[in-house]
């Protein structure tokens, strides 16, 4: 759901979740993804943005946020600039999210949003969603694992100039096609080889998307215990009026 949200988690308390209306995103092509839903043309991100900033940068004064997380269903490098322009003020001298592809994460582009933003610290989020390649593939993710290696070794470069920046990926589970076994692969890989995995409980939004998978007990607590944060869906999960685990099945 677009909009500003107020949390108290394991990653910020308070922490101000800042989701944003996106553009299309230019990659376009994971099976489960339902962020189509939410997206608009450039007249209707910059209109509507305008107030959800206005409203979010009013909610930072009021409880000084330590982290303030932004989705734009999409890469953040993506937004039109004079929207992206709009945040310094929220993210001034706090941790702040961004979520890219992987593509999209370049030293120049790291360097940009942070001069932009001016965060203490950037933590980048890429979807890389499961560590191993072919299963990634089948979800529609043609991202290579040579990828995560590159970004491993960004990483440390923006690290050596002085650029406070994590990258961690997100681990997608509950989703068919995905096996246990396979995302507790992707967390202790992306924790190794990145700065750790956020993992995002699958929620079908679209007859089309792939279906919910059971979620073992064991699952749910290695994930609570070794991801640096585990979502299960919360009201900001709703997206175009339909809830998480609502509509698609
Ligand atoms: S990269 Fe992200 S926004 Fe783009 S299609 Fe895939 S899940 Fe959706």
């Amino acid at each position: 759901m677009l909009g500003v949200f107020v949390k108290h988690d394991k990653l910020g308390s308070p922490r101000l979740v800042v989701v944003l209306k996106g553009l299309p995103c230019s990659y376009g092509k994971c099976r489960f993804c339902p962020f189509g839903l939410e997206q608009g043309s450039l007249r209707d991100v910059i209109w509507v943005n305008r107030e959800i900033v206005e409203r979010a940068v009013k909610e930072a004064e009021r409880l000084d946020p330590e982290r303030v997380s932004i989705f734009n269903g999409g890469s953040f490098q993506e937004l039109p600039l004079l929207v992206a322009s709009w945040l310094a003020p929220l993210t001034r001298g706090r941790v702040v999210d961004v979520e890219s592809i992987p593509g999209m994460v370049t030293m120049e582009s790291v360097e940009s949003i942070y001069r932009l933003l001016q965060p203490r610290r950037l933590v980048v989020r890429v979807g890389f969603e499961v560590y191993d390649e072919e299963v990634r593939r089948s979800l529609g993710k043609g991202f290579p694992n040579t990828e995560i290696h590159r970004l491993s070794r960004l990483r440390e470069e923006l690290r050596s100039k002085g650029i406070d920046v994590e990258i961690v990926s997100y681990v997608l589970f509950g989703i068919e096609g995905v096996d246990e076994g396979k995302v507790v692969e992707s967390v202790e890989k992306f924790s190794k080889l990145l700065d750790g995995a956020i993992a995002v409980k699958y929620h079908r939004y679209l007859p089309s998307h792939p279906r919910e998978a059971r979620v073992s007990r064991s699952l749910a607590e290695y994930l609570e215990r070794n991801a640096l944060y585990v979502d299960w869906g919360d009201k900001e999960w709703e997206i175009a009026g339909i809830k998480p685990g609502g509509d698609g099945a």
